[in-house]
């Protein structure tokens, strides 16, 4: 028997592909708001790697990426070390944040002068682009890194002056709480702004601010079929590769 035509989610995932992101928006935004992890900077090898390698470590089982976004796509677990502690639990081997979050740390800074993941750090989006960017918006990061995992890669970046408000672990209670993005607008309407994450804290954080979000995901990632619905039911307003393809909504 042939199959059916497709089923309407996909036709709908088409639809939005195609779609010009400038006529998804009410306006032009002036407030731009990044993640920064999947958003600016390749985790693939730095934080998805060390949440691995603990797991790995901790359990002796041979956990995959696949799996990671399967956890990833739990409301809570932006935050590896909270996404560590669930996963060595449902492994059968109790851990507690604080144990995670020191484990994890081996694998991300290095230990017993072993150099860790974060070795492996890659800003995807150029300083020229950044200040492109800068000279259209207002410019803002709200971030899952503590402050020292933020400056340690973004101190000497020369992109980081253009950015007016940087949030990060130590600055609000942590996604998927709205707290940061309130702080970024300080009272401002959250319609004139935008906020570009990868993960469902970032889009329920959006949510609960009142803020148009982008989701970024690629579509050879794991589970992108899974994770574009999520991010839809969230009410993204659109999927977009990669950070860069912002140019196609501002012009
Ligand atoms: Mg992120």
């Amino acid at each position: 028997m042939p199959k059916k035509s497709p089923p309407t989610r996909r036709r709908a995932l088409q639809k939005n592909k195609t779609s010009a992101p400038q006529k998804l928006l009410a306006s032009q935004p002036k407030i731009l708001i990044f993640d920064v992890d999947g958003v600016l900077v390749d985790v693939s090898g730095t934080y998805w790697r060390s949440a691995l390698e603990t797991v790995r470590y901790l359990t002796g089982e041979r956990v995959t990426y696949a799996e990671l976004h399967k956890w990833k796509s739990k409301p809570g677990f932006n935050d590896d070390w909270s996404m560590v502690a669930a996963w060595v639990t449902a492994l059968g081997k109790p851990l507690s944040y604080e144990e995670a979050r020191v484990a994890f740390e081996r694998f991300y800074w290095g230990s017993d002068g072993k150099p860790g993941n974060v070795r492996n750090e890659r800003i995807l989006v150029s300083p020229a682009q950044i200040e492109k960017w800068a000279q259209r918006c207002e410019l803002n990061l709200f971030t899952g890194r503590t402050r020292q995992e933020f400056s340690y890669t973004f101190a000497g970046w020369p992109a980081t002056k253009y950015f007016r408000t940087i949030v990060t672990m130590d600055d609000a209670r942590k996604k998927p709480h709205p707290d940061g993005l309130k702080m970024i607008l300080g009272g401002r309407d959250p319609a004139t702004a935008l906020y570009l994450g990868d993960n469902i804290d970032d889009a329920l954080a959006a949510r609960d601010a009142g803020v148009p979000f982008f989701a970024i995901i690629a579509r050879n990632e794991h589970r992108y079929r899974e994770r574009a619905a999520q991010f839809r039911e969230l009410g993204a307003v659109a999927l977009l590769p990669r950070a860069r393809e912002l140019n196609r909504m501002l012009g």
